[in-house]
C-alpha cells in the first residue's frame, strides 16, 4: 500500500503551487468517490491528495449563487446540492436531473460537480489495468474486445466513453467553467473543454495536471426548457449506456434554438449540431422527432458488441424530445 500525503491549502493560489510543485505525484481530490479507487487498485501515481475541502476560501466554491445573469456554481458543490437546489431546479431542471441521476445516493452527497466532470474514464481495460493507451501504452484493448460499452462516435485511436452525466446537460446550457491555474485565471465555454483521443489520447480534456476547475457559470436564458434522459444496463447506480442532454428555446409551440448533446458514446460529450439544425424554426411532430431520432445516429461507427447502441440512443432522442415538446 501506498504512503498518501493529504494536504489541505488555504487557497486555491496555494492549491495550484502545491500541484505544480508535486507534478504527477499530487492529484486534487473533491469528494474522492473515483481518485480514491484508482489510486487502490493503482490505477493512477497519486501520493499526494491536494484536498479542496480544506480550502478556508471555500465561500463560491460550494456554493450555488446568481449572477447578473444566470447563475455561479463552485465546483465544490455536491451532485445532491445540485440535483435540489432551488435556483437549479427551477430553471435549469436539465442539469438538476443529470446531478440525480448519478451514482448512488452516497457517492452523490459526497461527489462534486467539477469531480464529476474530470473524472478518468470507466471503460473496463482502464479500470483493469491493462497497457492501453490511457496508461501510456499503445492500443486499444476495447477496440476489437469487450466493447459493449465503448463508443460509437468519435472513436480512435482509444474508444472509451466519457462517463459524466452532468457534462452534456452543462454543455446544452450554455456554460461556462472557470480554470485557476499557475498563470491565474481562464474561462472556457464547457463545449470547448473535452478533447478528443484523437487530438491527445492521454487526457480527456484541456486541463494542465496543474490546474483546477474553480466554478462554474452557467447563463440565463428565458423560456429554455432542458431535460437529462439516461438509459442503464441495470436499475440504478451506475453510468449511461447512452443519454441526452436536451435544452429548447420556444417561441410559442415553435422551436427557435435548440441544443442537444448524447452522453456514453463517444469519449467526449457528443454534440448533435445536425439535429439542432433541423429542429431550428420547426414545431415539434411525431414524425420530425423520429428524424431527430435517426439524424442522431447518422455516422455512428459501432464496435463489434455495441451496435445496440445506435437504436438505443435513436429511440432516446425521439422520445425525449417528444416528451419534452409535449410539456410546452
Ligand atoms: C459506483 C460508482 C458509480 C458511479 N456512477 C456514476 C454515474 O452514474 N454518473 C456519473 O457521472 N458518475 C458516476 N460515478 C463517478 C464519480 O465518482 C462521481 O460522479 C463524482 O461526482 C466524482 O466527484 P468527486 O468529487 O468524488 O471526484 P474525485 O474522486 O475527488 O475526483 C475525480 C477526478 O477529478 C479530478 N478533480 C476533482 N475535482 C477537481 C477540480 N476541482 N479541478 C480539477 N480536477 C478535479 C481528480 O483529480 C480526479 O482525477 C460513479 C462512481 C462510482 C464509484
Amino acid at each position: 500500500m501506498r504512503r498518501l500525503t493529504n494536504v489541505n491549502p488555504a487557497s486555491l493560489v496555494e492549491s495550484v503551487e502545491r500541484l505544480t510543485a508535486d507534478g504527477t505525484r499530487a492529484a486534487v481530490v473533491g469528494g474522492g468517490t473515483d481518485l480514491l479507487g484508482m489510486i487502490k487498485d493503482d490505477l493512477v501515481p497519486t501520493e499526494v491528495l491536494v484536498n479542496l475541502k480544506g480550502l478556508t476560501e471555500r465561500g463560491s466554491l460550494d456554493l450555488v449563487e446568481t449572477e447578473p445573469v444566470g447563475i455561479r456554481i463552485g465546483g465544490l458543490v455536491t451532485l445532491a446540492q445540485l440535483s435540489t437546489h432551488p435556483l437549479v431546479t427551477a430553471q435549469y431542471r436539465g442539469l438538476a436531473e443529470a446531478a440525480g441521476s448519478a451514482a448512488t445516493p452516497q457517492i452523490r452527497n459526497v461527489g462534486t460537480v467539477a469531480g464529476n466532470i474530470c473524472q478518468r474514464p470507466w471503460c473496463w481495460y482502464f479500470r483493469q489495468n491493462f497497457p492501453c493507451y490511457k496508461h501510456g501504452g499503445n492500443r486499444c484493448f476495447s477496440r476489437v474486445g469487450e466493447n459493449e460499452f465503448n463508443a460509437i462516435f468519435g472513436g480512435g485511436p482509444s474508444y472509451i466513453v466519457h462517463p459524466s452525466d452532468t457534462a452534456p446537460a452543462l454543455i446544452t446550457l450554455g456554460a461556462n467553467f472557470r480554470i485557476v491555474g499557475p498563470s491565474g485565471e481562464r474561462v472556457i465555454s464547457a463545449s470547448d473543454f473535452f478533447t478528443l483521443p484523437r487530438t491527445d489520447v492521454s487526457r480527456e480534456n484541456i486541463l494542465e495536471p496543474n490546474e483546477v476547475l474553480a466554478n462554474i457559470y452557467v447563463p440565463s436564458t428565458p423560456g429554455l426548457r432542458s431535460t437529462y434522459a439516461k438509459v442503464l444496463d441495470r436499475e440504478a447506480w451506475t453510468h449511461a449506456v447512452t443519454s441526452v442532454a436536451l435544452a429548447l428555446e420556444m417561441d410559442g409551440n415553435v422551436v427557435s434554438r435548440a441544443s442537444i448533446v448524447l452522453g456514453g458514446v463517444a469519449p467526449i460529450p457528443w454534440p448533435l449540431k445536425a439535429v439542432e439544425e433541423l429542429l431550428a424554426g420547426q414545431r415539434i411532430t411525431e414524425s420530425l422527432a423520429a428524424e431527430a431520432g435517426r439524424l442522431a445516429v447518422d455516422g455512428a461507427q459501432p464496435l463489434s458488441k455495441n451496435g445496440y447502441k445506435v437504436t438505443l440512443t435513436e429511440n432516446l432522442v425521439r422520445n425525449t424530445l417528444q416528451s419534452l415538446a409535449n410539456e410546452v
